[in-house]
């Protein structure tokens, strides 16, 4: 049996509720006892005073599917305070075998590489996830451009009747094995061709199962309040909660629009589950989208096969270089991965402070350069919009990271500090917990962070991570909540 104590140390326990002092016990894996400060410590006891000890934070939208395979260490997971993430997001998993093509279907990349894409099905890469015991515990969607992958013999068009069969066929055996909802991505190439009727054939595999469907919206643009009535009208015909993924206005014309969205969130919300994720900055990242590539947004290139001495500049740069126009260019790097700068702080600030609002990275864990969400999105949150900017309180600032996602997908027994719920925990300072990845120098870990458990496992402490690996796949196995969070 070991046991670890945590003594007087200030408890955030993911309700959101005012924060209290309290000796918190770990005991196999588990939290074992929550108690009023004893006078005297213990000798062995971690010495909590001046610190916080918050739920291991759930990181609700990752591309992380083959990095907990690859590298399990999760630095840039763990370094943030992060023990759980949800994988599998915008239609893009790693449940398929790709390690015979030459070039994975966009967005597919962000992931891996072809030869990584080896799983027969979601059983085969669960039991892939448990072998690697990643420091980190997984939660896993299933990717409709994948099922679309595995199914169809061309993208560019809508699925048959048969070929939907097979999807759901194929994604009825993956809830079976655990896997916690269905994903799409259906502003990417890949699954744009694909009409609403195909999802909602595809999504009535999640009824009564309480797995969730989670979207990136056909549109960000300016179509997207018809995309997020489509989103509606598929969870609304699933019987699914719906997570709309990293709501943002994103260009020029959406500034300013964030009002008129979360009023229409809110408005799906009143009568069916309905949440979103956002991650803290002003820039997004994926694949390059020649569609995104506009004047007003300020675009750098992370990587390119087409020209990779580019990687790192600004397109803008690029193009004058070449005498050619930004389309042009893009064309010409392809295919290439980008930062945009395409977002107002006002609209951030509005998104990522909504009650319905759920924190995810999206951080792109294979990108050579990547956004320094990766790294720094949770801090960022606690460090720069709580506590500098005060947005909101410390306590709302946790409750987006701990227990609304664990809410929301249904996780049993995490996500809040209580007694008998697994030891994910993180211990912080709260006056100096802070993000130093900057979009220069973006692989850096976070400061203020002192202690990371997962499942009782001592992950990360003062001296850095320690190399032990606790975390697991979870599995779907009670309905999740369908009551509406407020
Ligand atoms: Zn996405």
């Amino acid at each position: 049996m070991t046991e670890t104590i945590i003594a007087d140390v200030t408890v955030y326990d993911g309700t959101g509720t005012q924060p209290f002092p309290a000796d918190v016990t770990l005991r196999d894996g588990r939290i074992h006892a929550i108690a009023q400060p004893a006078t005297h410590a213990p000798a062995h006891a971690i010495d909590g005073r001046g610190l916080a000890l918050a739920p291991g934070f759930i990181d609700a939208h990752t591309h992380d599917d083959l990095i907990v395979i690859a590298a399990p260490q999760m630095a840039a997971k763990i370094t943030q305070g992060v023990t759980t993430v949800v994988v599998g997001n915008c239609g893009i998993s790693a449940h398929a075998d790709f390690s015979a093509v030459d070039e994975l279907p966009d967005p597919m990349v962000l992931l891996g590489d072809p030869a990584q894409f080896r799983h027969a099905d979601f059983a085969a890469y669960a039991r892939a996830v448990e072998a690697a015991q990643p420091a980190t515990n997984v939660i896993a969607l299933v990717g409709h451009t994948v099922l679309r992958a595995r199914h169809l013999d061309r993208l560019d068009r809508d699925a048959s009747q048969a070929e939907c069969a097979a999807m759901r066929h194929d994604l009825e055996q993956a809830l079976a094995a655990g896997a916690f909802g269905l994903s799409t991505g259906l502003a990417y190439g890949n699954a744009n061709a694909a009409s609403t009727q195909e999802v909602m054939a595809l999504s009535e595999a999640l009824r009564d199962t309480g797995a969730l469907y989670c979207t990136h919206l056909r549109s960000e643009a300016g179509a997207i309040t018809q995309a997020l009535e489509e989103a509606f009208t598929i969870g609304r015909h699933a019987e699914a909660p719906v997570i709309v993924s990293h709501l943002k206005c994103a260009g020029a014309p959406q500034y300013g629009r964030s009002g008129e969205i979360l009023a229409m969130m809110e408005k799906a919300a009143a009568d069916h589950p309905v949440g979103c994720d956002c991650y803290p900055y002003t820039a997004s990242s994926s694949t390059l989208d020649l569609k995104q590539v506009v004047p007003e947004t300020p675009i750098k290139i992370t990587w390119s096969e087409g020209d990779p001495t580019q990687a790192g500049r600004m397109l803008s740069d690029i193009a004058a270089d070449w005498g050619v126009n930004l389309r042009e260019a893009a064309a010409k790097l392809q295919p290439a991965g980008a930062v945009y700068h395409c977002m107002t702080e006002s609209d951030v600030d509005a998104i990522l402070a909504h009650r319905l609002t759920m924190v995810g990275s999206d951080g792109l864990p294979c990108d050579p350069r990547p956004h320094p969400r990766l790294w720094g999105s949770f801090p960022r949150v606690l460090g720069h919009y709580a506590r500098e900017r005060g947005l909101f309180p410390l306590e709302v600032a946790i409750r987006k990271m701990t227990g609304l996602p664990a809410d929301r997908f249904g996780l049993r027994k995490r996500g809040y500090i209580r007694e008998g719920y697994a030891a994910d925990l993180v211990l912080f300072d709260a006056a100096k917990i802070a993000d130093t990845a900057t979009y220069d120098d973006p692989a850096q870990p976070a400061a203020g962070i002192l202690g990371v458990w997962v499942n009782g496992t001592p992950t990360l402490t003062a001296q850095g991570l320690t190399g032990a690996r606790g975390g697991t796949m979870l599995h779907r196995t009670t309905p999740a909540h369908h009551e509406r969070i407020s």
